[in-house]
């Protein structure tokens, strides 16, 4: 039997992985929960938002499901969702943007796969402040060593693109499109400008495409990327993105969708992964038996998918799919303004697809 962790998490979290759970019970397959806390409620019940005992159990059972964590603003602890991106090394994040049918959206037939890099690129976070000693030094350097003279008074960011970083990412992309039988690979970049960063990044998609013969492979560059994938999403499949692309693009892609409230995600290291839902912990309905529990239920099929119960993921896909397409028992932000009196709540919703999932088997 397999070991999960299972961090129900922060405000509407723990309704939300409830449902979730159940529903991934009824499939019939057998997990074992591992239970651990993080976020507020790990600081409130054990005095520390991130214990050693979950990032053992993260460790140990290599597989993690977690529900939202709320991050304070201003004061506070940092966000746990990025410190455990960092501890274990996830270096992909992978969210799969589908559209389902009687999901409002502007767009019918959207089924994309995002591999956005985690780790590096214009977010390794090291910046030199405007007027400070160390970027005088860093413009002194950068005019010995390139020949341009910035302005004094600017702020500086390095942007890092790594073979390792790069080729990890893209072989992801690349084995998960072979997986899934998905069509194409896309790499997403701006080497016309960014010559030997972007360059980097594409000159080792397209060598790796080589070893990838029954795959289509284009690369595309990032603004017409964005152009592309407002006007015909259809044409695209699996993106693979250096991390600030990535995460624009992401979020683009849940807008295409739905938006966050049906988006899945996987963060994704060398034999580890967390999946979560794209969604935060929305405290607002904590309690209140309204969350939408589809982005945690799709996160759960994606992590069946990586432990190989590929028969429960697809189960549970479909359930969800004919669900929300039936539009009877779907939590309030599924039903249109003037329906929304008729909305059920988180549990009934995971009950409906628990039915709908006995229906159809
Ligand atoms: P949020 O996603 O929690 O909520 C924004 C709004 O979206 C909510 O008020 C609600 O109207 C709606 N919403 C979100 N999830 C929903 C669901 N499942 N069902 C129905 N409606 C839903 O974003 P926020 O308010 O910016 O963040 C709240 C907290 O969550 C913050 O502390 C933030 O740091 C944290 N957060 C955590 C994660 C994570 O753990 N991965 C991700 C994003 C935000």
């Amino acid at each position: 039997m397999q070991t999960i962790t299972f961090i129900p998490g922060d405000g509407i979290g723990p309704e939300i992985t409830a449902a979730m759970k159940e529903i991934v019970e009824a499939t019939g397959i057998k997990i074992k929960w591992d239970v651990q806390l993080a976020g507020e409620t790990a600081l409130r019940e054990l005095g520390n938002p991130l214990p050693e005992e979950t990032l053992a159990s993260i460790r140990r059972n290599r597989v993690c499901i977690k529900g939202p964590l709320t991050t304070p603003v201003g004061t506070g602890f940092r966000s746990i969702n990025v410190r455990l991106r960092k501890i274990f090394d996830l270096f992909a994040g992978i969210r799969p943007c589908k559209t389902y049918k009687g999901i409002i959206s502007r767009y019918d037939n959207v089924d994309l796969v995002i591999f956005r890099e985690n780790t590096e690129g214009l977010y390794i976070g090291i910046e030199f402040a405007e007027g400070s000693e160390q970027s005088a030094e860093m413009l002194d350097e950068i005019e010995k060593l390139y020949g341009t003279r910035l302005p004094q008074d600017s702020a500086l960011a390095i942007k890092d693109i790594s073979v390792r970083g790069s080729t990890r990412l893209l072989k992801a992309a690349f084995e998960y499109a072979r997986k899934f039988k998905r069509k194409k690979v896309s790499a997403v970049h701006k080497a016309n400008i960014m010559k030997l960063t972007d360059g980097l990044f594409l000159k080792i998609a397209k060598e790796m495409s080589g070893s990838y013969p029954e795959l289509e492979f284009d690369d595309v560059i990032i603004d017409n990327m964005a152009l592309q994938l407002v006007k015909n999403p259809e044409k695209y499949d699996v993106l693979a993105l250096p991390n600030l692309y990535g995460d624009v693009i992401s979020d683009l892609c849940a807008g295409l969708v739905g938006g966050l409230g049906v988006v899945p995600s996987a963060n994704m290291g060398d034999n580890l992964a967390i999946f979560e839902a794209t969604h935060g912990s929305a405290p607002k309905y904590t309690g209140k038996n309204k969350a939408n529990p589809t982005a945690i239920t799709l996160a759960a099929v994606m992590m069946l998918q990586h432990i190989g119960e590929e028969e429960a993921a697809n189960k549970i896909e479909n359930a969800i799919a004919n669900t929300i397409a039936e539009g009877k028992y779907v939590t309030y932000d599924l039903k249109p303004p003037e329906k929304r009196d008729k909305a059920v709540g988180t549990k009934e919703y995971g009950n409906a697809v628990i039915s709908k999932m006995e229906e159809l088997s």
